[in-house]
């Protein structure tokens, strides 16, 4: 991604018709106004009703209420009386899989950019030649390369294996050189090894999340780690020692224990007990970045995902409402939310993992506005890119959704996707909603 232009350096680009630098070959900036569009920034500041958008080629140049803007001679008007704009989704937790069409399908329900959070880059070959194959300007891709796990993998295909802190550290390393914009620890690491990937992160810049499930929450944040992938990481985290210690056995002996084990272990955790109480302490301090994919652990006791066993239907219920309280608290105690789709999740048609993700952070106690801050705005500062895009604001990428409904008042709007555009152009959202 190129560097930015001040908002001022846009103005005046877009004045005299020059492109923005890294706009490529168009000699003509195109203006476009988005107007009386109700504008959700990304911000977390309340809606601006009666708004204009001036969007000069590939990044916003103007954004306010439509007596503070003024309207461009020259410019290309579109009336969005009674509509929502808000910046572009950003999906912190997207696996690729094998289905490079569901990123295509997620940018037309709004989702600009994703962070894959562990996977070879020979999984993305295919989604960046459709890209290319349609000159489409994204979706925006963060990779983090196959992520870092200790001894008997819990994913073998998706991971490399670190034997000791200096492997962990040279896999890290290799990662980045290869184009890794996060690394990703997985939760058989041992804590010196995952201190070591966690010390590359840092030296160049680039946001260290992880997996703990097993490993120990408060150390890592202590260590420097960035983010955290799953509430359910912090499950060791918020029972007694003996409790965590019994899982984490279980766990090591087999990674499938995981499975019903986190559930039960929510069940029980008292998440005003000394444990807890210690693990917000340490958010409070060091307010590391939490995307708590929700939606993937979703569990209802009147709607049984297939293969659960009839007694832990409701164990799983329970275990699931405690993951969302908590992460009504790790938010409260300062982490930093942010929006982890997860690509496929049991009570959300395919590609709408996002919207339902959103949906249960609503669910679990924020506002609506704070859902929406936790997918633009915190997300891009996960990703350490905040100047870049993420809000609506002058001089950034002019990535935005327009929604028929107002997902100030109810998230669902969310849902409602009308368009779509990315670094100032309009995705085709007809066709990417058939992939
Ligand atoms: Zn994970
Ligand atoms: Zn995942």
């Amino acid at each position: 991604m190129g560097k930015l232009l001040s908002p001022a350096a846009v103005l005046i680009a877009a004045a005299v018709g020059l492109a923005p630098v890294g706009s490529g070959a168009r000699a003509q900036t195109r203006t476009l106004v988005l107007d009386q569009v109700r504008i959700i920034d990304g911000t977390g500041a309340a809606p601006i009703e009666h708004g204009r958008i001036v969007v000069a080629g590939e990044r916003i140049a103007r954004v306010g209420s439509v007596d503070a803007v003024p309207m461009p001679a020259d410019a290309e008007r579109v009336d969005l009386t009674g509509r929502t704009a808000m910046p572009g989704l950003i999906d912190s937790h997207f696996h690729i899989e094998n289905d490079p069409k569901l990123a295509l399908r997620q940018l037309s329900h709004g989702v600009t950019s994703f962070r894959d959070p562990g996977q070879w880059d020979e999984k993305f070959v295919e989604l960046r030649r459709m890209i290319a194959a349609d000159g489409l300007p994204g979706p925006r891709i963060f990779t983090a390369g196959p992520h870092i796990d200790g001894e008997h993998p819990a994913y073998p295909a998706d991971a490399v294996v670190a034997r000791d802190p200096d492997e962990a550290r040279r896999a890290a390393d290799t990662n980045v050189r290869s184009g890794a914009s996060a690394i990703k620890i997985y939760f058989r690491l041992p804590f010196a090894s995952a201190k070591a990937v966690i010390d590359v992160c840092n030296a160049h810049h680039i946001p260290c999340t992880a997996h703990l499930e097993v490993l120990d929450a408060r150390e890592l944040i202590d260590a420097g780690l960035h983010g955290i992938e799953h509430i359910t990481s912090f499950g060791t985290s918020i029972v007694p020692r003996v409790e965590a210690e019994r899982y984490r056995q279980a766990v090591l002996a087999d990674n499938n224990a995981r499975r019903d084990g986190r559930y039960q272990v929510f069940a029980r955790a008292d998440l005003d007990g000394p444990e807890a109480r210690a693990l917000y302490a340490v958010l409070r301090e060091r307010r590391p970045f939490v995307d708590a994919t929700l939606a993937v652990f979703e569990r209802r006791a009147d709607k049984a995902v297939d293969g659960a066993a009839p007694a832990m239907v409701p164990v799983m219920a329970a275990g699931f409402g405690k993951m969302q309280q908590l992460t009504r608290r790790v938010g409260l105690a300062g982490a930093r939310l942010v929006m982890g789709g997860h690509s496929t999740v049991p009570y959300a048609a395919r590609g709408e993992a996002p919207w339902r993700e959103l949906e249960l952070l609503v669910d679990s106690g924020l506002t609506p506005l704070e859902a929406i801050t936790a997918a633009t705005s915190t997300a891009a500062a996960f990703f350490y890119r905040g100047d870049e895009f993420g809000t609506l604001g002058a001089g950034l990428e002019a990535d935005l959704v327009v929604l028929a409904r107002d997902p100030s008042r109810d998230i669902s709007a969310v849902r409602s996707v009308e368009r779509v555009m990315v670094g100032g152009r309009w995705i085709d959202v007809a066709r990417y909603g058939k992939y």
